[in-house]
C-alpha cells in the first residue's frame, strides 16, 4: 500500500499521542500526506520539536502543532487537549499511541515499580485520552479513536508481564469504550503490531530479552533477533509504515462500520 494514496484526510484534524515516538512520527507523515492537519502530543518536547521539523514539508501547507503532556497527568491531559483543540479548531481522530514497554523480566522477579509504571502509561495514561478524546468528538457530533495496543494484548509474551497485562486491558478499554461512545458516532478500534521494525523497541526488545537468561531466547540479541523472525510466518518484521497503514485504514470512511475491534499485525503469528 501507498503511503501517498488511498485515503482522503483533507480537512480533517489527528491528534496522535506519543508523537515524538516512532509509530507517532510514521502515522504523522502517513496522514500529513493524506492531507491531514497534525497535533502530536509527547512528554519529550526535543523529540515534538524534531518529528514537527520533519513534517514541515511534507504537511500540504497544513501547520503541524506540537503538545508537551505527561498522559499519566489527568489534569494536564484535559488541560492541554482543550488548549490544543482551541488551536486547531476541530478534533477528528485521535490516536492514543503513547506507551511504554517496560522492564524485560521473569514473573518472580519482575520489578514491582516498573510494573507500576507501565500501567501508569499504558492504561491510565491511556484512559486520560480516551476519556478528553471522547468528551471532545461528543461536541462535534463523532469522530474516530484508534488505542495502540499490542499483540502482547492477545498473547502474552514471555518476561513482559507489565507490558502484556497494559496491552489486554487497552483491548478490554477498546471494546467497552466502543460500545458506550457509539450512540455518539464515535469509533473506537485498537491496533495490536507484533514485531515491528527496524526501530527503537525492536531493538531493545532484542536485547533486554537476550539479558533475562529465559529458555525462550539465546543470550545473543543478534541471535534472538532471527529467533523472533523464525517465528513470524510471513518471516519478516513488519514496518513502521504498514502500522501507519492499519491505522489511517482504522479511521478512514472505509471502516465506518468497524468499531470495537482488534487489528492485529503480525504477519501470520
Ligand atoms: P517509542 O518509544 O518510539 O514511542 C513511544 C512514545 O511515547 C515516546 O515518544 C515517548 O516519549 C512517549 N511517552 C512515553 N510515556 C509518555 C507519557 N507519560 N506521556 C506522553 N508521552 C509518553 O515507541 P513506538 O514503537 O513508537 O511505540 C508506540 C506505541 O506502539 C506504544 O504504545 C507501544 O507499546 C506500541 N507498540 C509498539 C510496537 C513496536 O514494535 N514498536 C509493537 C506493538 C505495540
Amino acid at each position: 500500500m501507498s503511503a501517498t494514496a488511498t485515503y482522503n484526510f483533507q480537512g480533517k484534524t489527528i491528534l496522535i499521542t506519543g508523537g515524538a515516538g516512532e509509530i507517532g512520527k510514521a502515522t504523522a507523515h502517513r496522514f500529513a500526506a493524506n492531507g491531514a492537519t497534525i497535533v502530536l502530543l509527547d512528554i519529550n518536547e526535543i523529540g515534538l520539536a524534531e518529528v514537527a521539523e520533519g513534517l514541515k514539508d511534507k504537511a500540504c501547507g497544513n501547520p503541524v502543532y506540537t503538545v508537551r503532556c505527561d498522559v499519566t497527568d489527568a489534569k494536564e491531559v484535559t488541560d492541554m487537549v482543550a488548549i490544543a483543540v482551541e488551536q486547531v479548531g476541530q478534533l477528528d481522530y485521535v490516536f492514543n499511541n503513547a506507551g511504554y514497554q517496560g522492564a524485560f523480566a521473569k514473573t518472580d522477579e519482575y520489578p514491582e515499580e516498573d510494573f507500576q509504571k507501565v500501567i501508569d502509561i499504558n492504561v491510565v495514561g491511556v484512559f486520560h485520552i480516551l476519556k478528553a478524546a471522547a468528551r471532545q468528538l461528543r461536541k462535534t457530533g463523532g469522530g474516530a479513536i484508534v488505542n495502540m495496543a499490542s499483540h502482547a494484548g492477545v498473547d502474552g509474551p514471555p518476561n513482559m508481564l507489565a507490558y502484556a497485562a497494559s496491552k489486554f486491558a487497552v483491548i478490554g478499554m477498546t471494546q467497552t469504550a466502543a460500545k458506550d461512545l457509539a450512540p455518539y458516532g464515535i469509533r473506537v478500534n485498537a491496533l495490536s503490531p507484533s514485531l515491528i521494525g527496524p526501530g527503537f523497541m525492536w531493538t531493545r526488545q532484542t536485547e533486554l530479552q537476550a539479558g533475562v537468561g529465559s529458555q525462550y531466547f539465546d543470550a545473543d540479541p543478534k541471535v534472538v533477533e532471527q529467533q523472533m523472525i523464525d517465528s513470524v510466518p510471513l518471516r519478516r518484521l513488519g514496518s513502521l509504515e504498514e502500522v501507519a497503514n492499519g491505522v489511517a485504514f482504522l479511521m478512514s470512511d472505509e471502516a465506518s462500520y468497524i468499531t470495537g475491534f482488534n487489528l492485529d499485525i503480525t504477519g501470520g503469528q
